[in-house]
Protein backbone atom coordinates (compact mmCIF):
# COMPACT_ATOMS: atom_id res chain seq x y z
CA UNK A 1 0.00 0.00 0.00
CA UNK A 2 1.76 3.41 -0.98
CA UNK A 3 1.49 6.72 1.34
CA UNK A 4 -1.57 8.09 -0.62
CA UNK A 5 -3.87 5.29 0.24
CA UNK A 6 -2.84 4.82 3.80
CA UNK A 7 -2.87 8.25 4.62
CA UNK A 8 -6.42 7.98 2.79
CA UNK A 9 -7.67 5.03 5.13
CA UNK A 10 -6.33 7.07 7.75
CA UNK A 11 -7.75 10.33 7.43
CA UNK A 12 -11.33 8.63 6.51
CA UNK A 13 -10.74 6.64 9.88
CA UNK A 14 -10.33 10.20 12.33
CA UNK A 15 -13.56 11.74 10.22
CA UNK A 16 -15.69 8.73 11.52
CA UNK A 17 -13.84 8.94 14.99
CA UNK A 18 -14.21 12.63 15.65
CA UNK A 19 -17.91 12.28 14.03
CA UNK A 20 -18.33 9.74 16.87
CA UNK A 21 -17.17 11.76 19.37
CA UNK A 22 -18.84 15.00 17.94
CA UNK A 23 -22.65 12.63 18.23
CA UNK A 24 -21.70 11.54 21.70
CA UNK A 25 -20.52 14.90 23.45
CA UNK A 26 -23.93 16.34 21.86
CA UNK A 27 -26.15 13.06 23.49
CA UNK A 28 -24.55 12.97 26.31
CA UNK A 29 -24.79 16.31 27.42
CA UNK A 30 -21.74 16.54 29.01
CA UNK A 31 -20.50 19.80 30.08
CA UNK A 32 -17.98 20.23 27.84
CA UNK A 33 -15.01 23.20 26.95
CA UNK A 34 -16.84 24.95 24.17
CA UNK A 35 -13.42 25.70 22.78
CA UNK A 36 -12.46 21.73 22.56
CA UNK A 37 -15.63 21.78 20.01
CA UNK A 38 -14.34 24.19 17.98
CA UNK A 39 -11.38 22.34 17.87
CA UNK A 40 -12.94 18.84 17.20
CA UNK A 41 -14.87 20.67 14.28
CA UNK A 42 -11.95 22.47 12.92
CA UNK A 43 -10.25 19.07 12.81
CA UNK A 44 -12.98 17.39 11.31
CA UNK A 45 -12.91 20.04 8.42
CA UNK A 46 -8.95 19.98 7.88
CA UNK A 47 -8.99 16.01 7.30
CA UNK A 48 -12.50 16.44 5.15
CA UNK A 49 -9.96 19.04 3.24
CA UNK A 50 -7.25 16.77 2.83
CA UNK A 51 -9.80 13.99 1.54
CA UNK A 52 -10.99 16.20 -0.82
CA UNK A 53 -7.50 17.21 -2.33
CA UNK A 54 -5.80 15.84 -5.65
CA UNK A 55 -2.89 14.62 -3.63
CA UNK A 56 -2.47 13.98 -0.04
CA UNK A 57 -0.01 15.85 1.67
CA UNK A 58 2.66 14.36 4.07
CA UNK A 59 3.49 17.26 6.40
CA UNK A 60 -0.07 18.00 6.42
CA UNK A 61 -0.96 14.82 7.33
CA UNK A 62 1.42 14.57 10.47
CA UNK A 63 0.69 17.63 11.69
CA UNK A 64 -2.99 16.28 11.56
CA UNK A 65 -1.59 13.04 13.38
CA UNK A 66 0.11 15.00 15.91
CA UNK A 67 -2.98 16.92 16.56
CA UNK A 68 -5.10 13.85 16.94
CA UNK A 69 -3.17 12.35 19.55
CA UNK A 70 -3.31 15.08 21.69
CA UNK A 71 -6.82 15.62 21.08
CA UNK A 72 -7.70 11.59 21.94
CA UNK A 73 -5.66 12.53 24.90
CA UNK A 74 -7.82 15.49 25.83
CA UNK A 75 -10.92 13.26 24.79
CA UNK A 76 -9.76 10.87 27.62
CA UNK A 77 -8.92 12.86 30.23
CA UNK A 78 -12.40 14.68 29.32
CA UNK A 79 -14.19 11.06 29.85
CA UNK A 80 -12.38 10.64 33.26
CA UNK A 81 -13.63 13.88 34.78
CA UNK A 82 -16.85 13.74 33.76
CA UNK A 83 -16.83 10.18 35.23
CA UNK A 84 -19.78 11.01 37.64
CA UNK A 85 -21.27 13.66 36.27
CA UNK A 86 -22.26 12.36 32.70
CA UNK A 87 -25.00 9.90 34.03
CA UNK A 88 -25.53 9.07 37.61
CA UNK A 89 -26.89 5.27 36.63
CA UNK A 90 -27.86 3.80 33.42
CA UNK A 91 -32.12 3.70 33.38
CA UNK A 92 -33.65 0.45 32.75
CA UNK A 93 -33.07 -0.43 28.70
CA UNK A 94 -30.61 2.81 28.25
CA UNK A 95 -27.31 1.51 28.00
CA UNK A 96 -25.65 3.25 25.29
CA UNK A 97 -22.33 1.49 23.21
CA UNK A 98 -19.36 3.71 24.61
CA UNK A 99 -17.05 5.22 22.27
CA UNK A 100 -14.06 4.12 21.52
CA UNK A 101 -11.28 6.08 22.47
CA UNK A 102 -8.77 5.90 20.34
CA UNK A 103 -9.66 5.62 16.36
CA UNK A 104 -10.14 1.90 14.84
CA UNK A 105 -6.85 1.26 13.34
CA UNK A 106 -5.34 2.89 16.52
CA UNK A 107 -3.84 -0.86 17.38
CA UNK A 108 -2.46 -1.72 14.38
CA UNK A 109 -0.46 -3.44 13.81
CA UNK A 110 -1.59 -5.62 17.04
CA UNK A 111 -4.88 -5.25 16.45
CA UNK A 112 -6.10 -5.21 12.68
CA UNK A 113 -8.64 -1.84 12.00
CA UNK A 114 -10.80 -4.56 10.55
CA UNK A 115 -11.37 -6.58 13.21
CA UNK A 116 -11.35 -3.59 15.65
CA UNK A 117 -13.88 -1.83 13.78
CA UNK A 118 -16.57 -4.96 13.51
CA UNK A 119 -15.70 -5.73 17.35
CA UNK A 120 -17.14 -2.82 18.85
CA UNK A 121 -19.97 -1.64 16.01
CA UNK A 122 -21.72 -4.88 15.44
CA UNK A 123 -20.24 -7.14 18.36
CA UNK A 124 -20.68 -4.86 21.08
CA UNK A 125 -23.27 -3.23 20.21
CA UNK A 126 -25.54 -6.00 19.49
CA UNK A 127 -24.82 -7.07 23.33
CA UNK A 128 -25.99 -3.32 24.26
CA UNK A 129 -29.04 -4.15 22.29
CA UNK A 130 -29.86 -7.46 23.80
CA UNK A 131 -29.45 -6.20 26.85
CA UNK A 132 -31.76 -3.20 27.03
CA UNK A 133 -34.22 -5.30 25.47
CA UNK A 134 -33.55 -8.10 28.98
CA UNK A 135 -34.00 -5.52 30.82
CA UNK A 136 -37.04 -4.18 29.77
CA UNK A 137 -38.82 -7.65 29.32
CA UNK A 138 -37.85 -8.02 33.01
CA UNK A 139 -39.44 -4.76 33.84
CA UNK A 140 -42.40 -5.75 31.71
CA UNK A 141 -42.79 -9.16 33.73
CA UNK A 142 -42.75 -6.92 37.12
CA UNK A 143 -45.33 -5.01 36.16
CA UNK A 144 -47.26 -7.35 34.72
CA UNK A 145 -46.31 -9.89 37.68
CA UNK A 146 -46.04 -12.56 34.90
CA UNK A 147 -42.94 -14.78 35.23
CA UNK A 148 -43.20 -17.63 32.74
CA UNK A 149 -40.44 -16.85 30.52
CA UNK A 150 -38.13 -15.56 33.58
CA UNK A 151 -35.29 -18.30 33.20
CA UNK A 152 -35.16 -16.94 29.14
CA UNK A 153 -34.62 -12.99 29.91
CA UNK A 154 -32.38 -13.92 33.00
CA UNK A 155 -30.11 -15.88 30.81
CA UNK A 156 -30.42 -13.11 27.90
CA UNK A 157 -29.66 -10.46 30.53
CA UNK A 158 -26.52 -12.53 32.19
CA UNK A 159 -25.15 -13.67 28.22
CA UNK A 160 -25.73 -9.58 27.09
CA UNK A 161 -24.69 -8.18 30.25
CA UNK A 162 -21.64 -9.54 30.49
CA UNK A 163 -20.90 -8.94 26.92
CA UNK A 164 -21.45 -5.14 27.29
CA UNK A 165 -19.38 -4.91 30.61
CA UNK A 166 -16.79 -6.97 29.91
CA UNK A 167 -16.53 -5.48 26.50
CA UNK A 168 -16.48 -1.81 27.80
CA UNK A 169 -13.46 -2.93 30.25
CA UNK A 170 -11.89 -4.66 27.22
CA UNK A 171 -11.76 -1.15 25.23
CA UNK A 172 -10.29 0.28 28.26
CA UNK A 173 -7.78 -1.56 29.50
CA UNK A 174 -6.08 -0.79 25.59
CA UNK A 175 -4.14 2.15 24.24
CA UNK A 176 -1.90 2.55 21.37
CA UNK A 177 0.07 4.47 24.10
CA UNK A 178 0.12 0.70 25.88
CA UNK A 179 2.82 -2.43 26.29
CA UNK A 180 5.27 -2.19 28.95
CA UNK A 181 4.57 -2.55 33.23
CA UNK A 182 2.34 -1.56 35.78
CA UNK A 183 3.61 0.47 38.31
CA UNK A 184 2.88 1.22 41.99
CA UNK A 185 0.39 -0.42 43.83
CA UNK A 186 -0.61 -2.33 41.12
CA UNK A 187 2.78 -3.83 40.50
CA UNK A 188 3.65 -4.64 44.24
CA UNK A 189 0.29 -6.33 44.79
CA UNK A 190 1.16 -8.39 41.74
CA UNK A 191 4.25 -9.52 42.73
CA UNK A 192 3.37 -10.15 46.11
CA UNK A 193 0.33 -12.64 44.57
CA UNK A 194 1.79 -14.16 42.09
CA UNK A 195 5.36 -14.28 42.77
CA UNK A 196 6.74 -11.43 39.95
CA UNK A 197 5.32 -10.09 36.93
CA UNK A 198 6.98 -12.56 34.38
CA UNK A 199 4.75 -15.29 36.80
CA UNK A 200 1.55 -13.16 36.51
CA UNK A 201 1.98 -12.40 32.52
CA UNK A 202 2.93 -16.31 32.12
CA UNK A 203 -0.25 -17.85 34.24
CA UNK A 204 -2.32 -14.95 32.54
CA UNK A 205 -1.16 -15.91 28.86
CA UNK A 206 -1.70 -19.71 29.88
CA UNK A 207 -5.22 -19.56 31.29
CA UNK A 208 -6.30 -17.05 27.84
CA UNK A 209 -4.96 -19.85 25.67
CA UNK A 210 -6.87 -22.42 27.40
CA UNK A 211 -10.06 -21.37 27.69
CA UNK A 212 -12.47 -23.46 25.80
CA UNK A 213 -14.28 -22.52 23.31
CA UNK A 214 -15.39 -18.84 23.65
CA UNK A 215 -14.77 -16.63 27.17
CA UNK A 216 -12.10 -14.85 28.79
CA UNK A 217 -8.61 -14.60 30.99
CA UNK A 218 -9.89 -11.96 33.87
CA UNK A 219 -7.40 -10.32 36.24
CA UNK A 220 -10.22 -9.91 39.71
CA UNK A 221 -9.19 -7.99 42.74
CA UNK A 222 -11.07 -10.14 45.34
CA UNK A 223 -12.18 -7.94 48.24
CA UNK A 224 -12.63 -10.39 50.50
CA UNK A 225 -9.45 -12.03 49.92
CA UNK A 226 -7.83 -9.08 49.44
CA UNK A 227 -5.97 -10.90 46.48
CA UNK A 228 -5.93 -10.51 43.02
CA UNK A 229 -6.77 -13.40 41.37
CA UNK A 230 -6.61 -15.26 37.94
CA UNK A 231 -10.01 -16.94 36.49
CA UNK A 232 -11.26 -17.92 33.28
CA UNK A 233 -14.57 -17.24 32.22
CA UNK A 234 -15.95 -20.42 29.72
CA UNK A 235 -19.16 -19.56 28.86
CA UNK A 236 -19.07 -15.65 30.15
CA UNK A 237 -23.48 -16.30 30.31
CA UNK A 238 -23.46 -18.54 32.48
CA UNK A 239 -25.11 -17.27 34.56
CA UNK A 240 -23.87 -14.33 35.92
CA UNK A 241 -23.29 -10.63 34.67
CA UNK A 242 -19.20 -9.75 35.02
CA UNK A 243 -18.47 -6.58 36.57
CA UNK A 244 -21.31 -7.12 39.42
CA UNK A 245 -21.09 -7.01 42.93
CA UNK A 246 -23.36 -9.64 44.81
CA UNK A 247 -25.22 -8.18 47.48
CA UNK A 248 -28.29 -10.80 48.34
CA UNK A 249 -27.70 -14.70 47.63
CA UNK A 250 -29.81 -17.54 48.61
CA UNK A 251 -28.15 -21.04 48.07
CA UNK A 252 -30.94 -23.47 46.20
CA UNK A 253 -28.64 -26.27 45.76
CA UNK A 254 -30.30 -29.29 47.21
CA UNK A 255 -28.38 -29.48 50.35
CA UNK A 256 -29.74 -26.52 51.13
CA UNK A 257 -33.41 -27.59 52.00
CA UNK A 258 -33.87 -30.88 51.04
CA UNK A 259 -33.16 -32.84 54.35
CA UNK A 260 -36.25 -30.31 56.00
CA UNK A 261 -38.35 -29.18 52.36
CA UNK A 262 -37.28 -32.83 50.54
CA UNK A 263 -38.50 -31.41 47.16
CA UNK A 264 -40.45 -28.73 48.03
CA UNK A 265 -37.64 -26.03 46.81
CA UNK A 266 -40.62 -23.50 46.68
CA UNK A 267 -41.84 -23.44 50.41
CA UNK A 268 -38.05 -23.62 51.65
CA UNK A 269 -37.73 -20.32 49.47
CA UNK A 270 -40.78 -18.47 50.60
CA UNK A 271 -40.16 -19.10 54.23
CA UNK A 272 -36.02 -18.13 54.19
CA UNK A 273 -37.36 -14.11 53.79
CA UNK A 274 -38.38 -14.61 57.61
CA UNK A 275 -34.37 -14.77 58.10
CA UNK A 276 -32.74 -12.38 56.05
CA UNK A 277 -30.79 -10.19 57.83
CA UNK A 278 -30.96 -6.59 56.52
CA UNK A 279 -28.55 -4.89 57.98
CA UNK A 280 -25.43 -6.81 56.63
CA UNK A 281 -27.16 -6.60 52.92
CA UNK A 282 -27.86 -2.72 53.73
CA UNK A 283 -23.83 -3.09 55.20
CA UNK A 284 -22.78 -4.78 51.88
CA UNK A 285 -24.64 -2.65 49.38
CA UNK A 286 -23.39 0.78 50.95
CA UNK A 287 -19.42 -0.60 50.63
CA UNK A 288 -20.31 -1.90 46.99
CA UNK A 289 -21.69 1.21 46.05
CA UNK A 290 -18.73 3.18 46.33
CA UNK A 291 -17.39 1.75 44.05
CA UNK A 292 -18.23 3.36 41.08
CA UNK A 293 -17.00 3.29 37.25
CA UNK A 294 -18.43 4.95 34.02
CA UNK A 295 -22.24 4.54 33.21
CA UNK A 296 -22.99 3.14 29.83
MN1 LIG B 1 -15.61 -9.87 21.95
Amino acid sequence: MDFEEKAQQYLVEVQSWLQNIRNFLDEQEMKVDPNMLVEIDRVYHDVKHQLQEENISEPVVSELQRTVRQMNHRVVQLFERNQIRIRESVPIGKHVLPPLPYAYNALEPYISEEIMRLHHTKHHQSYVDGLNTAEEKLREARRRNQFDLIKHWEREAAFHGSGHYLHTIFWEIMNPRGGGKPKGELLAQIEKDFGSYELFKKHFSEAAKKVEGVGWAILVWSPRSRRLEILQAERHQFLTQWDTIPLLVLDVWEHAYYLQYKNDRGKYVDQWWNVVYWPNVEKRFAEAKKLKWQPY
